[in-house]
């Protein structure tokens, strides 16, 4: 599927819920109003939209949220989706998660097919940890995060700079993730969703100024790995990790941009930044067959923009995107 400024969309994130067990500061409002039930798509009918990107050229599945493992039968639509695998028509199959559930799910997301791992963790003190999630465990998710290692996943441990809250720990965390053998990837925070009483001014942690920090401390080799996504990556020399870097406000990353996302209600963005959508739900049940679902990602696609703008200062509004990346996941 080739969008109109020649990118072949190839990665497809699909949000199966957008609910989650935690409240992250810079994510969720405490009283999110999640979307009704009703108008969320069963697991069939995510099966059948995720095959049907499948057919039309997707080589790359992404499950995020709100957080994947808190959907009812979650695995039961993952081991499904499995069999693209196994018929060799997608590449990879793979999850961002909070880490909360990776207890319980470890091992049957390895015995599905999953072999990586994107897990979401902004500090290792757990003080910290349950100030930014609002109520969430710390050592439960080094414990999901440890049976996911020891399950065979390879893991990547996503992090977002926020400003005077973990940004003299990022280097910590740089380390603690080199002794185990995980990649990470430093996010800047971006303006998504009303937080309530939250101040996205007060968040942001500009990327370059992490680098400068992390470049006392590390040896920082910028290397050509590319994954199709946002991140630029260097190579860490003192562990050999790779270290990413995702700054849509200091750098804007879309020129590469091979991927589009899918909300739990059948809603494709075809830009993370950006409110132009297409509703795959109606052709989705109108019919089924899979011609008019089809026809509508092929003229979703044809309208893949060619960036975004995030802008973060006092002037402009807090939110240049008034959804949550809940809504379409991270
Ligand atoms: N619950 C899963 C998790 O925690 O990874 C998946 C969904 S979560 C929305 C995906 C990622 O988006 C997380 O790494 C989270 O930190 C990040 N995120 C959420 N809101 C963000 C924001 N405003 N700016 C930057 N990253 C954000």
């Amino acid at each position: 599927m080739l969008d109109p400024f020649g990118r072949d969309v190839s990665y497809l994130r699909v949000s199966v819920t957008d609910r989650c067990d935690l409240r992250c500061v810079y994510c969720m409002a405490e009283d999110m109003t999640f979307l009704p039930k009703k108008d969320v798509l069963s697991l069939e009918e995510l099966d059948r939209l995720c095959s049907s990107f499948v057919d039309m050229g997707v080589r790359k599945l992404r499950l995020t949220g709100g957080e994947p493992l808190v959907r009812r039968n979650i695995m039961s639509l993952i081991r499904s989706l499995g069999r693209h695998l196994e018929s060799g028509r997608l590449d990879e199959l793979t999850l961002t998660t909070n880490g909360t559930q990776l207890g319980k799910y470890a091992t049957d997301l390895y015995d599905a097919g999953v072999r990586r791992l994107n897990v979401s963790l902004d500090t290792l003190d757990p003080a910290k940890f349950t100030a930014i999630t609002r109520w969430g465990n710390l050592e439960k998710v080094l414990d999901g995060i440890a049976a996911a290692k020891a399950a065979g996943l390879e893991i990547k441990i996503n992090a977002v700079a926020l400003k005077g809250v973990n940004e003299h720990e990022l280097g910590d965390m740089l380390a603690w993730c080199g002794s185990l053998g995980y990649d990470m990837t430093i996010i800047e925070v971006m303006p998504m969703g009303d937080l309530g009483n939250e101040d996205r001014v007060d968040q942001y942690l500009p990327l370059s100024l992490v680098r400068q920090q992390l470049s006392e401390r590390f040896t920082l080799t910028d290397i050509a790995y590319k994954t199709g996504g946002p991140a630029r990556y260097v190579q860490i020399e003192e562990t050999g990790r790779k270290l990413g870097f995702i700054t849509p406000l200091t750098q804007n990353f879309c020129e590469s941009s091979n991927r589009v996302r899918l909300t739990s209600t059948g809603t494709l963005y075809m830009c993370l930044g950006q409110e132009d959508a297409a509703d795959l739900r109606a052709p989705l049940r109108a019919s089924e067959s899979d011609e008019p679902l089809r026809e509508a990602i092929l003229e979703a696609i044809g309208r893949k923009p060619k960036g975004h703008d995030f802008i973060i200062d006092r002037s402009s509004s807090n939110i240049a995107v008034p959804r949550h990346m809940s809504v379409t996941g991270g």
